[in-house]
């Protein structure tokens, strides 16, 4: 399980993150939900240590994290972005073998064959040998998230993963997360997806600016919101 507690943060007088508190257990997924603006990449940031919290706990298992180095930490999560920055210069499996070979320390032969394994996973295997520019949106972000798994997270983080994405080609990136939360992958998700939300969560978190306003089960917080800003929001996204 991963937790984040009491988590504060700033940019300047801007109080970004007040208070925070957020888990997932292993194996289950919790979405984020919330305007823009209230913080939401920030908390992933803070919980992969991107920034370091100003006040409050990350923990893994129940044990803090935050004595570690915080490359330890990032090693155990993989990240999922809007904007996916595969190499274009690079086949879709040398991008996702790279990482297993410089950060792992795999033989080039062990990480091609571990980038193999996790494009069969999302389906493109057979784009192998292709450059990222000849593959669709929606594929080169499975490309990324092949890129995430072969680094065998314990937990991934995905931030608006299909929000730069033609409407079509939205489904199906879902459809591969949904795969991998139903496969036992510990999620946090950032989403604008209503209905991805509802669906694959275990549980759901409302921030708006900079707090957790409501936390809970997905049935709980989509039918039966308990503050006046949980239901402005969802009456201005469904
Ligand atoms: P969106 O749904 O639009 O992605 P969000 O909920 O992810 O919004 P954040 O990106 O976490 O919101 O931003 C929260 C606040 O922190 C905003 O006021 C933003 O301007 C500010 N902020 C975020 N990153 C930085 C930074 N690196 N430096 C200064 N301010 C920042
Ligand atoms: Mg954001």
């Amino acid at each position: 399980s991963l937790s984040g507690t009491d988590l504060h943060l700033s940019f300047g007088k801007n109080k970004v993150l007040r208070g925070v508190d957020i888990h997932v257990d292993a194996g289950k997924t919790t979405s984020v939900i919330g305007p823009s603006g209230s913080g939401k990449s920030t908390l992933l940031r803070v919980l992969n240590r991107l920034h370091e919290p100003e006040q409050g706990d990350i923990l893994i298992d129940g044990r803090s994290v935050l004595a570690d180095n915080p490359d330890q930490l990032r090693q155990r999560i993989g990240m999922v972005f809007q904007h996916f920055n595969l190499f274009p210069h690079r086949t879709v499996l040398d991008n996702v073998a790279l990482g297993p070979r410089k950060l792992r320390g795999l033989s080039k032969e062990q990480a091609r064959a571990a980038a193999l394994e996790q494009l069969e996973l999302v389906g493109l295997r057979q784009k192998a040998e292709s450059r990222p520019a000849n593959l669709s949106g929606g594929q080169q972000q499975r490309v990324a998230i092949a890129r995430a798994l072969a680094m065998k997270p314990e937990i991934m983080f995905f931030d608006e993963a299909t929000s730069a994405l033609d409407p079509e080609l939205v489904k199906g990136v879902l459809a591969l997360m949904a795969d991998l939360a139903s496969t036992g992958m510990s999620m946090i998700v950032v989403t604008h997806e209503m209905g991805f939300a509802r669906t694959v969560s275990d549980t759901v978190v409302f921030m708006d600016r900079g707090v957790v306003v409501e936390t809970g089960k997905p049935e709980a917080l989509f039918d039966d919101p308990q503050t006046d800003r949980l239901q402005a929001f969802l009456s201005q996204v469904l």
